[in-house]
């Protein structure tokens, strides 16, 4: 039996809904918010307030791709999602290396404690905040979130080592990896090290924000041929480009067969939600994409592939694999 592993607990697939793989509901003060002030999202009750207006819409579910120790508040996700009834899927893993201080774990412990603080967080539970002391707490990941920068995968000794803790916390768990992959860097180079070299399975893999980084439709369709999701979830970000843009390049992956590979999501920032007053919220997806998508012609049955049947595929862990640890 396949579950997916949220942070109010273990749910069947079915029970997701319309699910958006990549968003940010909390990021609390950290390294990343004082780079990029506009991550700062750290209130609760806009959180709830963006999830309560997703869920009146029709959301089911959100992935939320902040890692670990990078600006998570695992113990909000958890009581939001509990207050709401929108089902969170949170991420373990690491972020880009710019987003962290230089005493941080990611420059400092192995490969092998690193793996285990992943594959703890899936099969015991996450660490609180940095605000929470970062303490056990009981809810867990149902994710592993990772990252390359503009250099790439090897770009040094650190990206690698991270990477390979997180394959062997894939391998361990069973849970998907998410790949955000940087402008500059090549997403080949991920799909080559996770499922040929570290044994990942292709469809344990997700490639994030490709429809930014790299616009290249002869690549995409390189990649999906390899049985990856590619994520698109530069959806209503403007300052990257326009929605006829955005599905254009959906378009030509949907014509082309992949209907069953493409993941949406809009990678929120506080810049970007409602609830801290800018116009896009977390129900831009349900109120203007899925809209402007059946107007240009994708079909009901694909949509309901991007934003239902393949989310629950792609989080779904064999409960077998997590019942023998
Ligand atoms: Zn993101």
């Amino acid at each position: 039996m396949k579950i997916v592993r949220t942070v109010a607990g273990d749910i069947t697939p079915d029970r997701l809904g319309h699910t958006q793989c990549h968003e940010h509901i909390f990021i609390e003060r950290d390294k990343t918010t004082e780079i990029a002030a506009f991550t700062l999202i750290d209130s609760y009750e806009n959180g709830v307030e963006e999830l309560n207006l997703y869920r009146q819409r029709g959301g089911g579910a959100i992935v939320d791709a902040q890692p670990v120790m990078s600006g998570r508040i695992a113990e909000w996700e958890q009581k939001a999602s509990e207050e709401t009834g929108v089902h969170i899927v949170a991420s373990t893993g690491f972020h880009k290396m710019i987003f962290y201080y230089d005493d941080r774990y990611v420059f400092h412990w192995d490969e092998q404690k690193i793996a285990d603080l992943y594959i703890s967080e899936v099969l015991e539970g996450m660490l609180s905040s940095h605000v929470g002391g970062n303490e056990r707490l009981t809810c867990k990941a149902g994710i592993i979130k990772v990252a390359v920068d503009s250099g790439g995968l090897y770009a040094d000794a650190t990206y690698e080592k991270l990477h390979t803790a997180a394959a062997a916390a894939q391998r361990e768990t069973g849970a998907p990896v998410m790949c955000h992959i940087e402008r500059g860097a090549d997403p080949m180079e991920v799909v080559d090290f996770y499922v040929d070299k570290h044994d990942v399975p292709a469809g344990r893999l997700w490639l994030a924000h490709t429809d930014r980084a790299k616009y290249d439709i002869p690549l995409h369709k390189d990649l999906l041929a390899r049985g990856v999701y590619l994520e698109y979830d530069t959806i209503g970000r403007f300052k990257y480009h326009s929605d006829e843009h955005e599905l254009a390049l959906m378009q030509a992956m949907l014509d082309a067969g992949y209907e069953k590979q493409l993941l949406v999501g809009l990678d929120t920032t506080r810049a970007r939600l409602k609830s801290y007053g800018a116009e896009i919220g977390l129900d831009y997806i349900l109120e203007t994409f899925i809209p402007f998508m059946k107007q240009h012609g994708v079909t009901e049955q694909q949509i309901a592939s991007m934003t239902v049947g393949n989310p629950a595929e792609a989080l779904s862990i064999e409960q077998d694999i997590l019942m023998q640890k």
